[in-house]
């Protein structure tokens, strides 16, 4: 049930809690402000991540450390099928991964379309800490990783080999808005894809630890039943990621064709740069999206989060139903960002 959740009106630094199912949801905030350290990751399965994070984060770790170690979570999860292992495969059959990671110093690395390595945020920070390079792809990205002393794996659960092969009777290619929400509601006997639809949802997580770093990582299996080969926002640097250690990270989820043609998340960066707040950055990246195609746009889902380096945080996305987690020393909360429809 996508859009299952209630908008809950628009209150200014509102976090007036409700309960909806099992979880509290903050009602929309303008903006949050908090502490140092904090950590805030895309959808649900932001939650678990950002507990791994805090361990790291509330220790004095480094936040390079902490985001690769929380984006590590879904990334391991067989039952997250729009992450890692277990992430549906392209329409071909093969599960591809994208990933990146950018840290304080303006180090970044990236993986495009890597095949059988459960954790390729890791083989994104190996890329970044042991090459002179920024990206690898395909068949050389899983030779770097082979030859590190990652392992091969088969990543192709049987949940989602079943779900491609219901899709393939159909091979439909339309987006499903806030498909995390949907997957996790769907009871695991029935079909997960109703045959007609492909699907999507990244975790980005971007963290602010005790010494005032950012870093941020964003890690996905992509949209689901792709091309053989295709590649979204998540790991181009600038667009599924972005970290400026002077000004702020912002991460991207959706779909990622449109997050590209703006290059979103450096774009969300600038803004803030220029003095916007999270919340009005995330928006106006948005708006730039909607405003080159304001058919199309109804069709599509795309968020943004943003911290800032003094801890403000805040998202936006096309439509409703993207939620968020944060969590600091105050609060482990998830957020509904407010949204353009
Ligand atoms: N942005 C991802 C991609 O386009 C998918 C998603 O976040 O929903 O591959």
């Amino acid at each position: 049930m996508f859009n299952r959740r209630k908008f809950l009106g628009s209150s200014l630094l509102g976090i007036a809690g409700s309960i909806i199912g099992k979880k509290t949801i903050a009602s929309p905030i303008h903006n949050g402000v908090t502490g140092k350290p904090i950590v805030i990751s895309t959808w649900d399965f932001g939650k678990p991540a950002n507990a791994e994070a805090w361990k790291v984060l509330s220790t004095g770790g480094r936040a390079l450390d902490a985001v690769e170690a929380g984006v590590k979570i879904p990334e391991a999860d067989p039952n997250i099928q729009t992450v890692g292992y277990g992430g549906l495969p392209d329409r071909d059959g093969h599960v591809t991964l994208d990933a990146c990671i950018m840290d304080e110093n303006g180090g970044c690395g990236s993986v495009m379309c890597l095949e059988h390595i459960v954790h390729p945020i890791s083989v994104a920070r190996m890329v970044m800490e042991k090459t002179p390079h920024v990206v690898l792809v395909g068949e050389g990205a899983l030779q770097f990783a082979l030859a590190n002393g990652f392992k091969k794996e088969n990543l192709l659960t049987p949940k989602s080999e079943k779900d491609w092969k219901e899709w393939l009777k159909s091979s439909k290619y339309e987006p499903v808005i806030n498909i995390e929400n949907k997957l996790a509601n769907i009871s695991t006997s029935t079909a997960v894809m109703p045959g007609s639809e492909f699907n999507h949802d990244t975790i980005g997580m971007v963290a602010l630890d005790a010494k005032g770093n950012l870093s941020g990582a964003c890690t996905t299996s992509g949209l689901a039943f792709k091309m053989h080969g295709r590649v979204g926002d998540s790991p181009i640097i600038g667009a599924g990621l972005f970290v400026d250690n002077e000004v702020g990270a912002a991460t991207s989820t959706g779909v990622g064709e449109e997050v590209i043609r703006i290059v979103g998340s450096h774009l969300v960066v600038e803004l803030l740069r220029q003095g916007m707040s999270p919340e009005d950055a995330c928006k106006k990246a948005v708006e730039r999206i909607v405003n080159r195609n304001p058919e199309k746009a109804k069709t599509l889902q795309v968020g943004f989060l943003a911290l800032k380096k003094n801890g403000e945080f805040g998202a936006y996305a096309i439509q409703k139903g993207f939620s968020y987690a944060v969590k600091n020393g105050e609060q482990e909360k998830m957020y509904d960002a407010r949204s353009l429809f």
